[in-house]
């Protein structure tokens, strides 16, 4: 059987980071859903219909990946993709805590009818040097005229040098 999992997260936007992951996930896992969240709490620069575009165009031609918008509650999707685990990077220690917790928490939810296995979440960690690499920063960079060329692809530089410093 397929074995498929599940990489969500904002992408706001996609960096070299991400693509490092999951090009990891892929040799452990036959399919990836890369899963863009929508809709939720989180403000995000780019809408979800642009996040997803990148990252279609950064991973175009990279067999065994669907990226797809995503909202709601993650264990129900999963369950309905026939998931059998969620991907989380891991970068620091910092980054422990929270995904911990969540991670707990979706394997709590889905301990339950109508799942059938709990979801579990395996964390990968990035090449070293991704490991100070946030979407975050990038954005902070972008928006300060710096260069980003090295950390995300280059669909994503141009879409966030369009976004800051459009000429009108
Ligand atoms: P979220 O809002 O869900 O945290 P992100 O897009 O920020 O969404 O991150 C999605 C996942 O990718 C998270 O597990 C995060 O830890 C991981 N990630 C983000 N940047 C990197 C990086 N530079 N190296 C490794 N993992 C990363």
């Amino acid at each position: 059987m397929q074995k498929i999992a599940i990489y969500p997260g904002s992408f706001d936007p996609l960096t070299n980071g991400h693509l490092d992951i999951l090009k990891r996930a892929l040799n452990i896992f036959d399919k990836v859903i890369v899963a863009v969240t929508v809709g939720g709490s989180k403000k995000t620069l780019f809408s979800g219909q642009e996040r997803l575009d990148m990252i279609r165009t950064a991973t175009a031609g990279w067999k065994r990946i669907v990226p797809e918008n995503f909202s709601g509650l993650l264990v129900d999707y999963a369950r309905k993709k026939k998931a059998i685990a969620l991907i989380r990077g891991l970068r620091a220690v910092s980054d422990f805590e929270y995904e911990l917790q969540m991670g707990l928490m979706n394997r709590r939810l889905s301990s339950r009818p109508p799942h059938k296995n709990p979801l579990e979440t395996v964390y990968l960690m990035p090449d070293e040097k991704f490991t100070y690499l946030s979407s975050t920063l990038v954005k902070e960079i972008a928006r300060l005229k710096g260069n980003v060329r090295d950390f995300v692809p280059k669909i994503v530089e141009e879409k966030l040098n369009a976004k800051f410093h459009a000429v009108i």
